[in-house]
């Protein structure tokens, strides 16, 4: 069962090894484990449902706490800390398109906000029940959550679009298919939120981001039902789908996609190499983007990550042997660590990876082959419950992403990092950033920013804090010309940056796809882009 504070399920832990909190306090300062809000207090928070009595929708106080929150970290703290105070009126788990219809229907008859919810692990507050006199109504997608058709010639899959991750990949693979769309959030999040979001899976180098395997779909919207054409390719105008990639619901719900698929690959691995410092791994990454290497993946830790990951493992004895080692080989303090994976026929993974090798000597790195490839692979989807631990140690932790160009990289990481890690000097608290390129492309790549603060005793305070860095990094990100967000969205988080980078007209044209789809205004209002 799905935890209702913090991330994933109830039965899944990831201990914070003891030397690891060593370095913690060492680094961050000792944090004071602080109290979190008992679910039953939470539960009496929740007030008496504005919604009128439907079949198809539940008013059951803890249905309604479990859809109150996503996992951005405003939602961590209103959730743990009792400071949560919207909650959806209701929650319905449609089965079919009729049923769904019937819920929109009954939304615009009453003026009922509804707030489509796939996995729930949205990080920019797409989820949060609007403030305002009309009721909400989730509308959990969980049960539409089949593979529909599978059309082996053509390469492609249609899912009902509630399907998870792991649900999906199941159904997938026992025919001999994959989608291989891997975010973090693998584990519960689903088909529809990758594609409303435009997320992008830890393999996006070999597999693409969502939308280039998203084919088409059925979006049931305030003004109707609508299908997307179905063509390999297409030059009859715009492209429709693009409207329905990142409308985070405020266009409608999206009940079917067609994905395109491929056959399973014959074998995968997951290897390290280290440089000697971030500019040289990434000049070595740019050259292996633009040489369009068969990899599945590259992602290369700054020299930060790169020693938090050792500290972290916990792994005192070992982690010393390996920077012995590392430094015998000319990786010494500041090194940095690239995971690559290779995916496909044992023929290609084996040219991918002597290509590979190339890159890495010309750029005065080193070759792991053993453990850290294939340990990082085992714990990709285990990492997120970090969080959780760390949380409850007295640690908050947050990401923030953007992408820039390859010559805005460098600098750009510096900058970031350089803005949160004084963000809260004038509390004397230290912070703990650290970054890694991610996804990779020939013109540039992502920035993924992690950073770690204390708790304060005051959930206020800890807000207050979040508010300090996230300004901070966004403005940072906004004036060097970089997207407000890479992968996880707009929502609310990133709402007030969107116009700097779309532009008045720009605004003004999603603005009016919107009124016309859902003049009544009642799809996730407050989301994306604010109407008036
Ligand atoms: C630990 C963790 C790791 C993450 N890692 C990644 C990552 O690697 N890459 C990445 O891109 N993102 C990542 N994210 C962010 C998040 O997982 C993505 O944004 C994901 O796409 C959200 O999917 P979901 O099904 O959970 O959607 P939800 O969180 O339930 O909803 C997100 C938005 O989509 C809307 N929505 C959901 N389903 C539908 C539907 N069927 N029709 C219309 N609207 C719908 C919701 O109304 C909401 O506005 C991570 C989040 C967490 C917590």
């Amino acid at each position: 069962m799905k935890r209702i504070q913090g991330w994933g399920n109830i039965n899944t832990d990831y201990p914070v090894p003891a030397p690891a909190q060593a370095y913690l306090a060492q680094v961050v300062g000792k944090a004071h484990p602080g109290h979190n809000i008992p679910i039953d207090d939470l539960l009496e928070k929740v007030p008496a449902s504005r919604l009128p009595k439907h079949p198809l929708i539940t008013t059951e106080t803890e249905e309604r706490l479990r859809h109150a929150r996503g996992q951005s970290l405003n939602d961590w703290v209103e959730m743990y800390d009792g400071l949560v105070n919207t909650f959806p009126d209701g929650v319905a788990y449609p089965e079919t398109d009729a049923q769904v219809r019937q819920l929109i229907e009954l939304a615009l008859k009453h003026k009922i906000n509804l707030i489509p919810y796939g996995g729930g692990s949205s990080v920019v507050g797409h989820l949060t029940p609007p403030q305002n006199d009309l009721p909400t109504l989730s509308v959990d997608l969980a049960k539409i959550n089949r593979l529909l058709d599978l059309h082996e010639e053509n390469g492609e899959a249609t899912f009902g679009a509630g399907v998870s991750g792991p649900e999906l990949e199941a159904q997938l693979n026992k025919h001999g298919f994959i989608l291989g769309h891997f975010p973090q959030s693998w584990e519960y999040s689903t088909l529809g939120g990758w594609i409303v979001t435009r997320s992008v899976g830890q393999q996006s180098y070999h597999y693409g981001r969502i939308e280039p395997l998203f084919v088409n779909g059925h979006l049931e919207t305030p003004a109707g039902p609508l299908e997307l054409p179905h063509f390999p390719k297409s030059a009859a105008g715009p492209d429709l789908r693009h409207l329905v990639l990142g409308s985070e619901a405020r266009l409608g719900i999206l009940t079917r996609a067609t994905m395109r698929v491929r056959r399973l690959p014959e074998q995968e691995h997951f290897y390290a190499a280290f440089f000697p410092n971030f500019e040289i791994g990434l000049e070595a990454v740019r050259a292996i983007a633009q040489s369009e290497l068969a990899l599945s993946m590259v992602r290369l830790s700054d020299t930060m990550e790169t020693e938090t990951t050792f500290q972290l493992s916990g792994e005192e004895r070992l982690v010393d042997l390996a920077k012995k080692g590392l430094n015998l080989f000319g990786q010494g303090d500041e090194r940095c660590m690239l995971i690559y994976g290779l995916t496909g026929s044992k023929a290609a993974n084996h040219l991918a990876d002597r290509q590979l090798a190339h890159f890495v000597r010309r750029h005065q790195g080193m070759m792991v082959k053993f453990y850290l490839g294939e340990a990082w692979m085992k714990k990709r989807f285990l990492t997120p419950y970090l969080r959780n631990t760390l949380w409850d140690l007295g640690y908050a932790l947050d990401t923030l992403e953007t992408s820039l160009p390859w010559g805005k990289i460098s600098q750009g990481r510096q900058t970031i990092v350089n803005a949160i890690s004084h963000a809260l000097e004038d509390e004397n608290e230290v912070v703990l950033v650290f970054s890694h390129i991610s996804h990779v492309y020939t013109n540039g790549g992502s920035l993924y920013v992690t950073y770690l603060y204390r708790r304060a005793e005051d959930p206020h305070q800890t807000l207050a804090r979040w508010y300090k860095m996230k300004g901070a990094a966004s403005r940072c990100i906004t004036e060097m010309g970089g997207t407000i967000s890479h992968q996880h969205g707009v929502g609310i988080d990133h709402k007030p940056y969107l116009a700097i980078e779309k532009g008045h007209l720009g605004m003004d044209i999603l603005k009016n796809v919107i009124k016309t789809v859902d003049p009544a205004g009642i799809m996730n209002s407050g989301k994306l882009i604010d109407l008036d």
